[in-house]
């Protein structure tokens, strides 16, 4: 591209950034989803809002043509802004500050000035564009999308700040709720009962020294090794009684591979080894909630698009990551779409409030998207 036209991309992805910022959506995203709708309706693309929960819509822009369908995708929500100087952008430095900024509305600006310029260029298509609701808390947008639509996606890319390194994997979690069952008893005569507070001691002991060096055991090339972490704890009454139930919930990160089911095993493993010592131990088990992990390989061709793209536009071979955080891209990749996470900005800025990303990267972004879709379409 010549000066001009870069110099015109580079306002036009940092004002239209600028202007998602200043839309709040942490907690709806409905504002913000007819802004982007409007944008992408002025191009051409077929627009629908799907609500999720109410003022929650997932923005869907489908642009149609010959053969495999390649999609974009981002969230719309943020993390709260700690302080409503948040919402209002600034550029400074080379940077643009904001909430969202990095995670992951320049990401989103990025990805809508990719598809101004395709649909510009030429007929470009079939593109799909999805802009997720509540990715923060739980992937609800995402969930609700794969239900409904995952046929025909060969290909998706989602922007989440990699750095504009390509992600191609990142662990999954699982929340695991372990109960011990007592017999309550008066705290005078505790011989008469059954104390589930010792019995969860054993348990917690148990998952801190034998589950968690068992899975140092095995790591992942570049995830490292899957965790257990032991972050809630309930038990008891009062001092007086013999406690008759504690319950502990249990954040297991998955590598890929790893299934929240599995993870559940492990952990009934882990039970049935203190009863063999303590006959009399009951244990209650659920699995509250969990994403799964992704792991995609490098010769699938929206992998080969986005690390050519990189090389193209950047001048250096990326960097294939994984990445610390889950994303959208796990439940897509669950459904059999391949997925790639490449996106401005760095992790490290997502959430703090300082959230800012270079003005750099939002514009070599922008072109590394035009250059995967091209890729990817006519490969
Ligand atoms: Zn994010």
């Amino acid at each position: 591209m010549e000066g001009k036209a870069v110099e015109r991309m580079e306002s036009k992805v940092v004002d239209l950034a600028a202007e998602l910022v200043s839309i709040p959506s942490y907690e709806r995203e409905e504002e913000l989803a007819r802004f982007l709708a409007r944008r992408l309706r002025a191009i051409g693309f077929e627009v629908s809002l799907e609500e999720v929960e109410p003022g929650r819509p997932n923005l869907i822009a489908h642009l149609p043509g010959k053969g495999k369908t390649l999609m974009f995708c981002g969230h719309m929500d943020t993390v709260p802004p700690d302080s409503p100087d948040q919402l209002r952008p600034r550029v400074e430095g080379g940077r643009l500050y904001g909430r969202g900024a990095c995670d992951m509305k320049g990401a989103l600006a990025a990805m809508v000035c990719a598809l101004e310029a395709l649909t510009r260029e030429g007929p470009a298509g079939p593109l799909l564009f999805l802009a997720t609701v509540g990715e923060e808390t739980g992937f609800l947008g995402m969930r609700r999308f794969m239900a409904r639509h995952r046929d025909r996606i060969a290909g998706c890319i989602v922007g989440e700040p990699t750095s504009l390194e390509v992600g191609i994997a990142h662990k999954g979690g699982a929340w695991i709720e372990l109960t011990t069952i007592g017999r309550p008893a008066h705290g005078s005569t505790p011989e008469r009962g059954v104390n589930a507070v010792y019995y969860m001691a054993l348990l917690v002991r148990a998952i801190q020294e034998e589950l968690a060096a068992a899975l140092r055991e095995r790591p992942h090339p570049l995830l490292g090794p899957g965790t257990v972490n032991v972050g809630l704890i309930r038990g008891g009454t009062r001092p007086n009684v013999v406690p008759a139930r504690c319950t502990i919930q249990v954040d297991r990160r998955l590598l890929p591979g790893e299934t929240p089911e599995g993870a559940t095993e492990e952990l009934r493993a882990l039970v049935g080894n203190l009863k063999r010592e303590h006959p009399e131990l009951a244990v209650e088990m659920r699995l509250v909630q969990s994403y799964p992990p992704l792991e995609v390989g490098t010769d699938e061709p929206v992998v080969r698009a986005v690390i050519g793209a990189c090389r193209a536009v950047r001048g250096k071979e990326p960097e294939l990551v994984g990445l610390s955080y889950g994303t959208d891209g796990a439940l897509s990749r669950a459904g059999g779409i391949p997925t790639v996470i490449c996106g401005p900005g760095s992790a490290t800025q997502a959430h703090t409030e300082g959230e800012s990303v270079d003005v750099a990267e939002l514009v070599a972004a922008t072109h590394i998207y035009v250059e995967a879709a091209s890729r990817f379409l006519e490969g």
